[in-house]
């Protein structure tokens, strides 16, 4: 039996400012010409605002032949509003919806009356018509869960309540996703868990982040990256061997759809899906994958 071919997603965050606008274009520009299954756009992630995440996901579905996936995340926000931006969406033809819970706002900066669980929005998701539903999942147990267990139970009640399918939080330690998919399938969960990747292009930003996200970034990255402190290429080059070798060995276990996540930064991404089998298209033949 011939092996599918491996293809990919790539997520973006929404731009600030003008120069990040334009560095967010030419990674659009760059990454179409793989083809990709779709591009994602966050919602309100890392203080975004979400007016911002809303219109660039608007301007990517109008203006990119890529299909657009847009973050909606439903803390922190009243149910109209979610439901207006989820109507947004869809009304403006968007049929890929990552269906967020968020991270908890402060008591002071709570609305109401507010999603309970992310479960609801999905259920108002589905009710919208047809839709094409993310979620995420946790090799590394959420730091707010109760248990491994209780993690995997509650990504169940997702993919029940209509989910299509689970794409994960980052982690660098190929064995802790491919132990993550077996619990899930002991657990009879059926649905595609797409591994998300996050190259390392600043070990010290992703060592304080992953505190906070409860993923682990390996004891042994401190040294091989130390080797290449004040060496900018040698530094991409490793991250880049680093990211290759952690697909790789997913793609041995059957591993056929990735998703990466770029920080608006394309080229690393771009080298990666190169090396792991993807072919550019020549510009003029984009058209949706
Ligand atoms: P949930 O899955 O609802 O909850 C998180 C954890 O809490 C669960 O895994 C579970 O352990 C526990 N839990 C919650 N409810 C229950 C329950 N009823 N019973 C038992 N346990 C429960 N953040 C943004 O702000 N914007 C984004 O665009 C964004 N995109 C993301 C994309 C991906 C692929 C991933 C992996 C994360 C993203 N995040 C984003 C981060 C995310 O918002 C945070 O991780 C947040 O803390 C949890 O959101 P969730 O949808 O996973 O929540």
């Amino acid at each position: 039996m011939s092996k599918s071919p491996v293809r990919f997603s790539y997520e973006f965050f929404p731009p600030r400012t003008d120069s990040m606008q334009s560095r967010l274009w030419r990674a659009i520009g760059q990454l179409e010409r793989l083809r990709p299954l779709f591009f994602s756009m966050t919602y309100g992630a890392l203080g975004s605002a979400r007016q911002v995440s809303f219109d660039t996901a608007l301007a990517m579905h109008r203006d990119s032949p890529v299909p657009v996936a847009a973050h909606l995340t439903c803390c922190g926000a009243g149910r109209d509003e979610v439901d207006a931006v989820a109507r947004g969406f869809y009304d403006a033809g968007i049929r890929r919806i990552v269906a967020l819970r968020g991270d908890e706002p402060s008591a002071a900066e709570k609305s109401s009356p507010g999603y309970r669980s992310v479960i609801e929005l999905i259920e108002t998701l589905r009710g919208l018509g047809d839709m094409d539903i993310s979620v995420a999942a946790y090799p590394e147990p959420h730091p707010q869960a109760a248990s491994a267990l209780a993690d995997l139970q509650h990504l169940q009640r997702k993919l029940d309540a209509g989910a299509n399918r689970a794409i994960t939080q980052y982690f660098f330690d190929a064995e802790c996703f491919l132990r993550f998919r077996d619990r899930a399938t002991r657990h009879g969960i059926d649905k595609s868990i797409v591994p998300g990747i996050l190259p390392v292009h600043d070990l010290e930003r992703i060592r304080s982040f992953s505190e906070r996200c409860g993923a682990t970034v390996p004891p042994s990255y401190g040294a091989l990256f130390e080797k290449v402190n004040g060496d900018p290429a040698g530094q991409y080059r490793l991250a880049l061997e680093l990211a290759v070798e952690l697909c790789e060995r997913l793609i041995a276990e059957g591993v056929d759809r990735f998703h990466f996540y770029t920080l608006n930064q394309t080229d690393m991404c771009l080298d990666i899906s190169l090396a792991l089998g993807a072919s550019l298209q020549p510009a003029t033949q984009i058209s949706a994958a």
